[in-house]
């Protein structure tokens, strides 16, 4: 490994602007992995367990999935990282040849305690349905308890990066404590410092357990002020990591994270960049203008398995990004999803089709969603991509952002 500018550089991985809007942040990018390229602005999709439910690999590649996220936490604890690792890693033991990111297993394990802390950063109101599993957390690490075995196990910043470079990954999370929206400003200060130890140390042993094939990330903290954000930023400026991500709590309110996003992009170096656990059309569109390269959410697979498609507004109900196939008035649609889309269901089934599937509990219907949810983001980023490639990314954003 070579530190160049500050920054991490390896053969293999790079990462090179290719486009420019004319005015802010807004760029397209080429990252560099073993695995292939990935053209940002991009998303990921969530591969939780080492798969995406209800699709299969193939019906991922076929769709245009570049990057898929895989979470350090399930696949330690099922089926552990020992058993992938005799796989040759993640990449040949799910059947996926792209890029791979996993995180660090922090944050399910905060999850367990502080609620989910996914709800929390978008603003909803949560009680944890889950048990305090969370036993305690100390400068050495977290100790949970297993929800598998009811096992008690430790997750350290070197256990996690032990893990991650079991699994293979060609891109990897350090340990942090993500913190809710509801810790106060000292509270969040004290966890963020920690966090930048928690980060260093996770450094410090990937550097000492050399791997060619893997890159790290650094997590930017601070919850919702911008002070500390800025402090955070200045942390993670300063190390040599390939990638960025923003993690933690960004606000209540949607206008909140925007301005605090836009805000933490202005004083980031030049690095490929991640808003961890974001992925709402707005956002995406709020995001890329910002600066930022990737996304990832659950939301556009697991709508799908609840009888939701993506749909591009105006047609889409009420305020949101979807239309429900459950609701009566699609019973006799002959209509495609979209009649525009290429999607595979868009191509071949009614949105009447689909209403039955659903209505007949047939698990069909959700993996038929899936795929035109996954499309339709695929679609949603290359035309992002197209309209700042072709200088466009001005008129863009303006005419989505009205909508
Ligand atoms: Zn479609």
């Amino acid at each position: 490994m070579v530190v160049e500018n500050g920054t991490m550089s390896k053969p293999g991985f790079s990462y090179v602007i290719t486009a420019q809007a004319a005015t802010g942040r807004a760029h397209c990018a080429r990252i560099e992995t073993p695995h292939g390229i990935i053209e940002t602005p991009n998303f990921i999709f969530c591969a939780t367990h080492g798969a995406i439910k209800s699709a299969t690999m193939e019906q991922m590649e076929a769709v245009g999935a570049q990057f898929l996220l895989g979470n350090t936490y399930h696949l330690w604890l099922q089926p552990g990282y020992e058993i992938v690792a005799k796989h040759g890693g993640l990449h040949r033991f799910i059947g996926w040849n792209g890029p791979l990111l996993t995180d660090s297993g922090g944050f399910q394990i905060f999850s367990l305690t502080y609620g989910r802390v996914v709800d929390e950063i978008k603003g909803k109101v949560h009680r944890s349905k889950f048990p305090k599993s969370l036993l305690s957390i100390t400068e050495e690490g977290a100790l949970f308890r297993s929800h598998i075995d009811g096992r008690q196990r430790w997750l350290t910043p070197e256990k996690s990066i032990e893990i991650q470079q079991g699994l293979g990954a060609d891109f990897i999370l350090p340990l942090d404590e993500c913190a809710p929206s509801h810790f106060n400003k000292e509270k969040t200060a004290q966890s963020m410092y920690r966090s930048h130890r928690w980060e260093t140390r996770s450094l410090q042993y990937f550097q000492e357990h050399f791997t060619d094939r893997q890159c790290m990330y650094g997590i930017v903290q601070g919850g919702e002020f911008l002070d500390l954000r800025r402090e955070s930023i200045d942390f993670i400026n300063q190390q040599p990591f390939f990638a960025q991500a923003l993690g933690g709590s960004l606000g209540i309110e949607k206008a909140q994270m925007y301005e605090l996003v836009d805000g933490i992009m202005q004083r980031l170096v030049s690095r490929p960049t991640h808003l961890l656990g974001i992925g709402g059309l707005r956002d995406i569109l709020e995001g890329v203008q910002s600066g930022v390269d990737t996304f990832d959410c659950v939301h556009p697979t697991r709508i799908a398995r609840h009888g939701c498609a993506l749909i591009a507004r105006p047609e889409a109900e009420y305020a949101k990004e979807h239309i429900n196939l459950k609701n009566a008035v699609y019973r006799e649609d002959q209509n495609p999803i979209e009649t525009d889309c290429d999607c595979y269901t868009c191509r071949n089934f009614t949105r009447a089709y689909l209403h039955h599937l659903f209505k007949a509990h047939e698990g069909t219907g959700g993996l038929l969603l899936t795929i035109h949810n996954a499309r339709f983001m695929m679609r949603w980023m290359a035309a992002i991509r197209q309209a700042i490639q072709l200088g466009q990314w001005e008129v863009f954003y303006r005419q989505h952002r009205r909508r």
